[in-house]
């Protein structure tokens, strides 16, 4: 494992003042490790989990040749560019058996889609495109020339899984097609990764808890309900810690613990400027902390690293534990890893989703990185200094001509939640980039599935 004083040392020309967004990916990516336990669970249980072992076919999916289409499978050699073709109708092929018989040439068989191609032929054409002549006691039908290539309407033997190849493999999200993939190898139950336990807590002594009376100058907490969902999204246990003041000696005890009980703690709050320095010194003598400020808008300040945590009794009613078994993890003085995020709304969702969520996947055993970035031309002039990394909240529709546009959702103060809601992703306005023009092509982080 290594401290933030060697990680620091392999970043060219880091500067803990000034750090780019790509920076502070790279440096997560070297502190965090993943997960080491598994679980076996059952596909039901399988949504979102991470994959532990690679999948080999154990069989061809599709196990046989079979059709593709209801209609007629024949000898595809037969068929000829100029002259129709007119075949007797020799039988039926049903899904789910095989047709037993020979097919001689000028013969074909009436064939259901997913029925065993019967042996020698390797061709179909659809009902439709065949033409009935013949009687009922000599039934024939005729295929137009030039419409079909032999091998046309039949599916291959092993044509979605070759048995023997890997079908998945370790480290990839289970998601709604894979379990199905798994399933159509016959696979019941999957060991994957086990889950990352997450607390998290908000600061401030302005904040309030749901329920508390609204007193001035106070401010309901959204955060822990904006990092709750995204944590549930990645398919973490949460374990929900509240609020705590600024006050050195709840929160040292507040860190202590979510440490003890978790692999990562995220925290809302007090790690700006204008924040007394006796969190910042409380936070170093927990662990291994470092403080950045990012060259990045929203978000800037940012605390990271390893903390020390003490195992302390638990009590349901103090800490709300969800699908979390605190039995199963009483331990010794373990180390968690702290995001300390901004306390501004808007600024912890942009700071969780650039660094917090890969660094977690990451945790997790995922293969999986930051989603692609999808480009949309801007519909508005933006302003943008070079030399910070800007995250707008923008929404993403399909212009006139079927191009994708995107347009800001107006105010970008970082405690305007409510844009954040309306948007459907981020707008990325890289370190370098400029002010961007009507028309201008612009990266998106979408949102879809992650807030
Ligand atoms: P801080 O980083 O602690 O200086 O907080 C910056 C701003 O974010 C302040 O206006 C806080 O009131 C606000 N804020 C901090 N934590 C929360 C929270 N949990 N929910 C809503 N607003 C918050
Ligand atoms: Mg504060």
């Amino acid at each position: 494992m290594k401290t933030i004083a060697q990680i620091s040392a392999e970043l060219q020309g880091y500067d803990p003042q000034a750090l780019t967004c790509p920076d502070v990916n790279l440096f997560l990516s070297k502190l965090v490790t993943p997960v080491t336990g598994t679980d076996s669970v059952h596909l039901f249980d399988a949504l979102g989990r991470v994959l532990a072992q690679d999948i080999i076919s154990s069989i061809s999916v599709p196990p046989h040749d079979n059709s593709a289409m209801d209609g007629y499978a024949f000898d595809g050699a037969q068929l000829s560019a100029q002259v129709q073709l007119t075949l007797k109708v020799v039988g039926t092929a049903m899904a789910g058996k095989a047709w037993q018989g020979t097919v001689a040439a000028g013969e074909c068989v009436k064939i259901m889609t997913g029925a065993i191609m019967p042996l020698g032929l390797d061709t179909v054409v659809p009902q439709e495109l065949a033409r009935s002549v013949g009687s009922m006691a000599d039934p024939q039908i005729t295929i137009p020339a030039g419409l079909l290539q032999a091998g046309d309407n039949r599916r291959k033997l092993g044509e979605d899984l070759l048995q023997g190849r890997a079908a998945l493999q370790k480290g990839e999200l289970l998601t709604p097609a894979a379990l199905g993939l798994l399933a159509s190898l016959g696979i019941e139950k999957v060991t994957v990764w086990r889950r990352l336990r997450v607390a998290y807590f908000s600061t401030g002594d302005e904040i309030l808890s749901l329920g508390e009376a609204p007193r001035e100058g106070a401010v309901f907490d959204s955060n822990r309900y904006t990092i709750f969902g995204l944590l549930k999204r990645l398919g973490c246990d949460v374990i929900d810690m509240g609020v705590v003041r600024d006050d050195p000696a709840l929160l040292e005890a507040a860190f202590t613990r979510a440490a003890a009980e978790a692999d990562a703690v995220i925290t809302s709050g007090g790690v700006s400027v204008g924040e007394a320095d006796h969190t910042k010194t409380m936070m170093k003598k927990l662990g291994d902390v470092a403080f950045w400020k990012i060259a990045m808008r929203p978000g800037r300040p940012m605390a990271v690293g390893r903390i020390s945590g003490i195992k302390f009794a638990s009590s349901p009613d103090e800490i709300c534990v969800d699908s979390y078994n605190v039995d199963s993890i009483k331990s010794t003085p373990r180390q968690a890893i702290l995001f300390g995020l901004p306390g501004n709304p808007v600024a912890v969702m942009v700071t969780f989703l650039a660094f917090v969520r890969p660094a977690l996947l990451q945790m997790m055993g995922c293969n999986a990185g930051q989603p692609p970035l999808l480009k949309a031309c801007s519909v508005e002039a933006i302003r943008k200094k070079p030399g910070r990394t800007e995250y707008q909240r923008g929404t993403v529709s399909t212009g006139a001509d079927g191009a994708l546009v995107v347009r800001t959702t107006g105010n970008q103060g970082s405690g305007v939640l409510s844009s954040m809601v309306q948007a459907n992703g981020l707008i990325v306005l890289h370190h370098q980039q400029s002010n961007v023009g009507v028309g201008d092509e612009v990266d998106v982080m979408m949102f879809d599935g992650v807030i």
